[in-house]
């Protein structure tokens, strides 16, 4: 599904990603994990095309479409998604109306015919269901106001919505209580599929005693240095990454 070779990747001039390899393949859960700094987030960004972000070299494959080459909007039509770290608020524009319009918009550049209102509430009532998402929350302003649980569960309902094939979460270091983490967990389990793959980046192990990964890569200095199963975070809990960087060092 997504192939990262040799990616290269600067903001303002200073090089953040230094190299990465990657596959994904559908129906698997990688967690990216690795010290505060080490460019997770880029990669994120990266993927996801945001646009401060400079590519330097390297490319990247999406089901073996160059995504370098897309816009943000195209690649979400494709069917990535990425959660972003720090939510947007968007004072007076619904939840419901955000997801109506960008449904309609990747349905457009799929060249299917928008969803009536009826149909798109109807889809979005069973999603809502699926990931036990409150009505009244679709109603608010997006984001304004929700708690730091409430965001965690519209971000995972938007992900059910927008059905993407690979869907990015990019978790906070810090400030998530152990119930936002279980909404998050809960809402990537349930949307696992075989024809869909995740990313998960995150700081602390904690989130993966939820959500199970299939791999877990560690990044540091903007280079995945570490690959291996669930163990492997399990490992980084128990000895944290000061060894990780003493054998990248010596190597170096
Ligand atoms: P992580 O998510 O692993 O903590 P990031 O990808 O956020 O790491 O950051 C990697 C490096 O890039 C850090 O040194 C950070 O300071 C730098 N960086 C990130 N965003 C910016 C930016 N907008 N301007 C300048 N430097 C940045
Ligand atoms: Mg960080
Ligand atoms: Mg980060």
């Amino acid at each position: 599904m997504l192939k990262i070779n040799d990616l290269h990747a600067s903001i303002e001039g200073k090089k953040i990603l230094n190299g990465i390899n990657l596959t994904v393949n559908a129906g698997e859960v990688h967690a990216i994990m690795g010290p505060n700094g080490s460019g997770k987030s880029t990669l994120a960004s990266v993927l996801a095309g945001r646009e401060e972000y400079e590519v330097t070299g390297g490319e990247v494959l999406f089901e073996g479409k160059d995504l370098l080459d897309l816009a943000p909007e195209e690649r979400a039509a494709e069917g990535i998604f990425l959660a972003f770290q720090y939510p947007v608020e968007i004072p007076g524009v619904t939840t419901i109306n955000f997801l109506k319009t960008a449904v309609n918009e990747m349905r457009k550049y799929r060249g299917e015919a928008p969803l009536d209102a009826a149909q798109f509430l109807k889809m979005v009532r069973e999603k809502a269901k699926l990931v036990r998402m409150n009505d009244s929350l679709l109603k608010r302003s997006l984001n304004e106001g929700f708690s730091g649980g409430e965001k965690k569960r519209n971000e995972i309902f938007q992900m059910a919505v927008l059905d993407p094939k690979l869907g990015i979460l990019d978790e906070t270091d810090s400030g998530l209580d152990i119930d936002a983490l279980r909404i998050v967990a809960e809402g990537v389990n349930t949307l696992r599929s075989p024809e869909k793959a995740t990313i998960v980046v995150t700081h602390y192990q904690r989130l993966l005693d939820y959500i199970v990964p299939d791999y877990v890569h560690v990044l540091y200095k903007g280079r995945i240095v570490k690959s291996g199963t669930k163990e492997l975070a399990l490992e980084l809990e128990d000895k944290g990454y000061d060894w990780i960087k003493a054998e990248v060092e010596a190597t170096m």
